[in-house]
């Protein structure tokens, strides 16, 4: 017996091992095997019972004292980590799929497959030590300082939980709460805990709710269809409660569900409404836990231990055992597209695994892809279940269309709040209500620019302008990091007076404090979000009212519930309108729009949208002011079909970077011109990519269309194996179904 073997240190191929006798290998185990006099962890990928490989004799085993090549030998399995397999077939047979599909090599697929923490065999489960108080503390107790008694509140308020999470939660030591256990307030124990991210949460269990006549009809579609559905449901439809309604059918059937929902709107509070409906049996994989944590998880479901597992995209790829539902929320979020190679599509992912393990697949969106939806309307691959209508007849937000041009007084710099955004601002805090404002661009002013010669700063390294950051009066490049003070004098013309043009979340924050210097507010940006629980901090501060307003980028545009926000403003919605080089624009603005409005008015309070803008005329906007999705559906796919955009073709991005400009655009001509050999397959003049300078490298880019993404993959694969791509001074990236095309 033979066994295929992908040795994740050794990308690039499989390789041969013999399995010896009395051995029970199975696909998907993890195993130790020698690759050049060292012992490497590898996956067994296939068996066999014919040798599929003629070995080579090792040239360091030539020459031997008979002066014979000796006959080559095929090595053998050293041992088996663990009898149970790391990958069923399925994803097996899914990964092989991925490899062609994006034409990445398959030990790169796999290696996406697995989250370091399991792939490093880090972190093995070990014993923990585990806090409880002691309740009611018993009689006749020696008394506690005034210190110690303050620990000890803590530790009831929490209701104790791991040791060493607690002396960080409340910077104390080890010895001080092992103290409180000798005297008897506690007890403190070794066990074996997994590191569940749940542990220690404490959840009220929810019960089914009785299902609307929508709820109920679309529920039916799901557990009918042999088909992947698209569940399109306005904000607030009540979604949510449709999944875990389908998910307990599933389990009910003996089988495992996978929930993903973009990493952003993996809040405590989309998490505890799984785990206070299934309790245990949820797993969550996400990238902010410790790497304990993520490994017990995973290993949690892949011993059956753990069988709704809730995650983002990487999620697509949990160990359950016997898969019978895939759900995506919030379908059409760009976050599900990996921005490295594999640059795969998690849902496109999902798509795919439950066709090969005969699962059910269900995707939910207020705004749908304009992908998902041709394939549900049009082409009839999907079948379409509807919630037209919020749960508990609460109305969609007013919207109000402010037109920005009109706002200011001529002259003057546009306004970054009209008179009836403020209005309506003053009277929601008036009334104890809370608002949501809402500007996709951090950092204080994106233009910092010479008051003589008018020459914004740009970043040495990247073609891009520099934002200026008032709170430590820096200039950061938002592509590479770098920052630097502002500069004494203008490097064009000498001039040493700077103005800074343009509005970022921190000049907001800073105009909000004019306007209503009253008001609290906390704003939530890539710069205000750096630990690793302050994303949820802030979150929980605002939903505890201890601000008024919540200002942030997109980081606020979905998943969030908050029934006391009747306000939201987005105080400019033509920011992502007008990048002229991606023709999902106005997609992702009627998207936008459409979800940060339905942020407002979750609660019995009525809710209010204004959205500012320098072009109230266009479109999207329009349609979005409308919640009018399946207009704005329409008239977007009969463009893009006219243009040859997608849906109606697949569309591939083939960058190629290097140091050197001119022998970049060279061989971006000469991979063009190979390329358009293939049948069936266009490919778009070279040009420098929008973004044509990043990190000292210069970037060109090739668009190739075709109607099938496979045929790319494979014009690519022969051009240039995914291997070859990166080595050399000039390295290519190909991106299959390209979302962003920066
Ligand atoms: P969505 O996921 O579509 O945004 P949610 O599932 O969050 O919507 O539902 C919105 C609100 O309606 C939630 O508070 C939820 O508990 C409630 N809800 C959902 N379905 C029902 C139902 N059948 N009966 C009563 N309340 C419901
Ligand atoms: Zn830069």
């Amino acid at each position: 017996m033979y066994a295929q073997v992908a040795i994740e240190q050794v990308p690039g191929q499989l390789f041969t091992y013999a399995v010896p006798a009395g051995m029970e290998v199975r696909v998907g185990q993890s195993v130790t095997v020698p690759w050049r006099r060292i012992y490497h962890r590898g996956y067994v990928i296939a068996l066999s019972e014919e040798c599929p490989y003629v070995p080579k004799a090792e040239p360091d085993a030539q020459g031997d004292l008979f002066g014979e090549t000796p006959a080559p030998k095929v090595k053998a399995i050293e041992r088996i980590e663990d009898p149970l397999p790391y990958f069923s077939e399925g994803t097996i047979t899914l990964l092989r799929w991925m490899a062609e599909y994006y034409d990445v090599g398959f030990t790169l697929a796999l290696r996406s497959a697995l989250p370091a923490p399991v792939r490093e065999g880090r972190s093995q489960a070990r014993e923990r030590y585990v806090v409880a108080p002691i309740l009611p503390p018993p009689p006749h107790l020696p008394p506690l300082s005034k210190r110690q008694k303050e620990l000890y509140e803590n530790i009831v308020r929490v209701d104790g939980g791991l040791l060493a999470r607690l002396c960080e939660e409340f910077s104390t030591t080890a010895p001080t709460i092992r103290r409180l256990a000798k005297m008897g307030y506690l007890t403190c124990e070794l066990r074996e805990a997994p590191r569940s991210p749940l542990a220690g949460r404490r959840v009220l269990p929810s019960k089914p709710l009785p299902l609307t006549p929508s709820q109920a009809e679309a529920l039916d579609v799901i557990l009918r269809e042999e088909r992947p559905v698209l569940l399109f449901g306005v904000t607030g439809s009540g979604k949510t409660e449709v999944y875990m309604q389908a998910i307990a059918k599933t389990l009910e059937e003996g089988r495992d569900a996978i929930v993903l929902v973009p990493e952003i709107s993996l809040t405590p509070q989309t998490v505890s409404r799984f785990a206070a409906r299934f309790g245990q049996q949820v797993a969550l994989l996400h990238s902010a836990l410790s790497d304990g944590e993520r490994h017990d998880e995973w290993h949690r479901i892949r011993r059956g231990q753990a069988r709704v597992v809730v995650g983002p995209r990487s999620a697509v790829f949990a160990p359950v055992r016997r898969l019978g539902l895939i759900i995506v929320d919030e379908e059409h979020d760009t976050g599900y597209k990996q921005d490295e190679s594999p640059r795969y599509s998690a849902r496109d992912v999902a798509v795919m695994r439950a066709h090969i393990e005969k699962a059910r697949c269900l995707l939910g969106s207020a705004t749908p892809s304009l992908e998902s939806w041709r394939n549900a309307t049009e082409l009839g691959k999907y079948a379409l279940a509807r919630l037209p209508e919020r749960v508990g007849g609460a109305e969609l937000p007013a919207v109000t269309l402010i037109d920005l041009r009109e706002a200011g007084k001529p002259g003057e710099p546009l306004p970054i709040f009209s008179e009836p955004l403020i209005d309506a601002l003053k009277g929601c805090l008036e009334r104890g209500e809370q608002a949501i404002l809402f500007l996709n661009r951090r950092g204080y002013a994106p233009t910092y620019q010479c008051a003589a010669c008018g020459e914004p700063i740009k970043c040495e390294h990247c073609d891009a302008k520099l934002t200026y950051h008032a709170k430590d009066d820096t200039l950061r490049c938002h592509l590479c990091g770098r920052w630097q003070r502002p500069p004494a004098k203008c490097p064009t013309c000498g001039a040493p007076l700077f103005k800074t043009l343009g509005v970022g979340t921190q000049r907001v924050e800073q105009a909000l404090a004019k306007i209503l210097p009253r008001a609290r507010v906390i704003r939530m940006d890539a710069d205000s979000t750096g630990r690793r629980h302050s994303h949820d901090e802030l979150l929980s501060a605002f939903r505890a009212k201890e601000a008024d307003i919540l200002l942030g980028t997109q980081m606020i545009a979905k998943g969030l519930d908050f029934p006391n926000v009747t306000l939201v403003g987005i105080l400019s919605a033509d920011r992502s309108l007008n990048i002229a080089y991606d023709f999902r624009a106005a997609e992702r603005t009627f998207q936008l729009i459409a979800q940060v409005s339905g942020r407002a008015g979750r609660g019995v309070l009525p809710g209010q949208v204004f959205v500012q803008t320098l072009q109230p005329d266009h479109p999207a906007i329009r349609t979005a002011c409308d919640c009018a999705y399946e207009r704005f559906a329409d008239d977007e796919l009969a463009l893009r079909r006219a243009q040859g955009l997608p849906p109606y073709t697949r569309l591939a991005a083939l960058t190629l970077t290097g140091p050197d400009q001119a022998a970049l655009e060279r061989a971006a001509e000469n991979a063009a011109r190979a390329l358009a050999r293939t049948p069936g397959l266009e490919v778009l003049p070279p040009m420098p990519a929008p973004l044509e300078r990043k990190d000292d490298l210069w970037r060109w880019q090739l668009l190739l269309k075709s109607q099938s993404s496979l045929r790319i993959a494979r014009a690519c694969h022969t051009l240039l194996p995914p291997d070859d791509r990166i080595s050399g001074p000039i390295k290519a990236l190909l991106d299959i179904d390209a979302v962003f095309l920066a």
